[in-house]
């Protein structure tokens, strides 16, 4: 007996928020008010397995529904396809939706449509680590280096990275790469927590959380600055004795400064010894940003989570412009992007330190992380996936923390999918929190 083969039957978005911006949670220089986002895809398919690929593009709020509208107009290349085909080769699906010439206009391969592609592709890739019965993290891990390498757009890349290259690096990172998935599964990979740190917290609320992160074991913390120089000093002197000499202060300015601001804050900052500082201006400045590390060094420069695509990652990193790159799950054009970034990365000896939080984007990105581990670049030396303690519990397969460090997720899948209850109490406009909510701001203002 031969199985009908399955095809999409359906593609169901969903404007997804979280009220976040009532406690400041996450809030920094340039977003004081986020209301953390998700505009969600399901893909479903006719096959009696009952598996769904979920995936999301992560916004702060206004505007969701545009990205929302950017994922419907993707739709008429998914359904129907096939999900064996589209398993079995998700590249092939992002050719024809990076291709597609007159949605091409809206980028190219940047913003709302690029985004919308990488929620899709996603799916995907969820959808394909299900069927298989792995986490993602495996499937990549354990996937043949020729494979993997077609799963790369070289277009634009070929000057820094090319497909013999990239074949090099996934060759050799499958030596060893079984004992590094035993050490990964026995302690995890090493997480650096943002949760102290948030602009809108007060000192002693800053000073309780860092003292907290340490005890419970991270090795490095990340504070928002460039709101304020005065207040910047006060919070980087309290955050540095609260968590002592040897802790790893990281500061994230949000793209706050122009090239010569950043430089004169961060030396202004220098006493307390941050580690790194992160998105110091534009993520388009990629010369600013390499003068900006030469003006601040020892001090480490870090971007990613606001670049656009694999060519602006190229230049960065072509220009000797950051120490530090930070991948973003769902800012790219999904997986098949970030392989091409991290083999950037990992050909140019550069760290990958995910940007991670928001909403659903570290239950995504320490998949990525820990296949480079285990069959890329081979070390977690002088790397660490961001956390941030809010809003996992809407997940099927939240993040797990010990001791500082990520949990292998071991459920089939890219961890991407949200509890169904979640998605009806939070869908804009109409779940049962926002309509509740505008209940009680008609009765505020009939009052
Ligand atoms: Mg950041």
């Amino acid at each position: 007996m031969t199985a009908t083969p399955a095809r999409v039957t359906a593609v169901d978005t969903l404007d997804v928020r979280f009220p976040t911006s009532r406690e400041l949670d996450g809030s920094d220089a340039m977003n004081p008010d986020p209301d953390y986002s998700a505009a969600y895809v399901v893909l479903r398919t006719d096959a009696d397995d009952g598996h769904e690929g979920h995936g999301f593009a992560f916004t702060i709020g206004r505007g969701n529904e545009v990205q929302v509208a950017a994922i419907e107009a993707l739709r008429p290349y998914l359904l129907g396809r096939s999900a064996d085909a589209l398993c079995a080769d998700p590249a092939s699906l992002a050719r024809d939706l990076v291709g597609d010439s007159q949605l091409r206009w809206l980028g190219p391969e940047k913003g709302v449509m690029h985004m919308a592609i990488g929620a899709v592709l996603n799916a995907v890739w969820d959808l394909a680590a299900k069927r298989r019965g792995l986490p993602l993290w495996r499937l990549l891990a354990e996937a043949e280096p020729e494979w993997l390498v077609a799963q790369v757009d070289f277009r634009y890349l070929s000057d820094a990275l090319t497909p013999a290259d990239a074949l090099g690096l996934l060759t050799r990172g499958r030596e060893g790469a079984a004992a590094r998935a035993g050490r990964l599964r026995a302690r995890g990979y090493p997480a650096y927590t943002t949760s102290p740190g948030w602009l809108g917290y007060d000192d002693e609320k800053l000073a309780r959380l860092a003292r907290r992160a340490v005890a419970d074991g991270f090795r490095q913390i990340k504070l928002k600055v460039g709101a304020d120089l005065a207040d910047d000093v006060r919070r980087c002197r309290v955050a540095r004795a609260a968590i002592g000499p040897d802790v790893r202060l990281a500061l994230d300015a949000n793209q706050r400064w122009d090239v010569e601001r950043a430089v004169t804050w961060v030396r202004a900052l220098a006493p307390y010894e941050p580690y790194w500082i992160e998105e110091p201006t534009s993520p388009d400045d990629v010369l600013g940003h390499a003068a900006i590390r030469r003006a601040v060094a020892p001090v480490r420069v870090a971007t990613g989570e606001h670049v656009a695509n694999r060519v602006v990652f190229k230049q960065l990193l072509q220009a000797g412009a950051v120490d530090v790159v930070q991948i973003d799950a769902a800012r790219v054009g999904g997986v098949n992007e970030n392989l091409a970034i991290l083999l950037l990365a990992a050909k140019h000896g550069v760290p990958v330190c995910p940007h991670a939080g928001g909403v659903g984007l570290c239950e995504l990105v320490q998949h990525l992380s820990m296949f480079d581990y285990v069959a890329l670049s081979g070390t977690t030396e002088d790397r660490a996936i961001e956390y941030v303690d809010h809003l996992h519990e809407h997940f099927l397969a939240p993040v797990v923390i010990d001791r500082a460090h990520y949990r292998t997720p071991e459920t089939p899948g890219f961890s991407a999918e949200m509890r169904p209850d979640s998605l009806a109490t939070y869908r804009f406009p109409d779940g049962k929190y926002w309509a509740a909510e505008r209940e009680r701001e008609a009765a505020g203002q009939g009052g």
